[in-house]
């Protein structure tokens, strides 16, 4: 499914990615847990294709298909997606219309059929359920006045729409309360299929009881320092990260 192989990224001249390579098999689920400043973020911008985040060296492939050449609207359309991590206001526009736009653009870049006012607003709901937003709340303009929490729950309820091959979360359980946390866990295990897999990243173990991951990878330093299955969270809980960045 996804294959990142030996990707160096520079910044204004800081190396930022530093060989970093990674596999993630269709089906599975793998979390990337690493200190602050590690490369994170960073990674996850160069799959998705945030601009100022092209790799200098090294391939990112999806199902074969190399990444790199694309541009982010292409790279969705093949159905990789990056939560929004700051999402603006955008005023005027309510929730849902800006929402079926966005999904009805995916579509037609799929070759997909457009989804109906009717159907879209029937799938919706039922989402915004499960996600934990209220229809009041969804009437206003997209993300305007939301609380940090309303905005990771408008980021599962992005992904619960758009149902993506392959989903990189990136933090989305920092700042959630414990009843959250479940419905990001539900909203992930919900969506896991053998077609599809995602990357986690998380400070925290917690997430990993709700969502269990398939892997665990230690990011330090630009690259993967060390791997392992769910107990790996545990130790990096328990012993901090110090234990196996020596190396990096
Ligand atoms: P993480 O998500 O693991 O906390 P990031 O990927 O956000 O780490 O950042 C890794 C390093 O890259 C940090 O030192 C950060 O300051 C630097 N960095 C990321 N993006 C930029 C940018 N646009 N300009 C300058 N430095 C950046
Ligand atoms: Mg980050
Ligand atoms: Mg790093």
């Amino acid at each position: 499914m996804l294959n990142i192989n030996n990707l160096h990224l520079t910044i204004e001249g800081n190396p930022i990615l530093n060989g970093l390579s990674l596999d993630v098999p269709a089906g599975e689920v793998h979390a990337i847990m690493g200190p602050n400043g590690s490369g994170k973020s960073t990674l996850s911008y160069s799959i998705a294709g945030r601009p100022g985040y092209a790799p200098q060296e090294g391939s990112v492939t999806l199902n074969g298909e190399n990444l790199l050449d694309l541009d982010p609207n292409e790279r969705a359309a093949k159905g990789v997606f990056l939560s929004f991590q700051s999402p603006v206001a955008i005023p005027g526009v309510a929730t849902m219309n800006f929402l079926r736009t966005a999904l009805n653009a995916q579509r037609s870049a799929r070759g997909e059929e457009e989804m109906s006012a009717a159907e879209f607003l029937k799938v919706f709901r039922e989402k915004a359920q499960v996600v934990g937003l209220t229809p009041e709340k969804l009437k206003r303009p997209f993300n305007d006045g939301y609380s940090g929490g309303e905005k990771k729950r408008m980021e599962m309820l992005q992904m619960a729409l758009f149902e993506p091959r392959f989903a990189i979360m990136d933090e989305t359980d920092s700042g959630l309360d414990i009843d959250a946390l479940k419905m990001v866990g539900e909203v992930v295990n919900s969506l896991r299929s053998p077609e599809r897999g995602f990357l986690v990243i998380t400070h925290y173990q917690r997430l990993l009881d709700y969502i269990k991951p398939d892997a665990v990878h230690v990011l330090a330093g630009g690259r993967i320092v060390k791997s392992g299955g769910p107990e790996l969270a545990r130790a990096l809980e328990e012993g901090g990260y110090e234990q196996f960045t020596e190396a990096a």
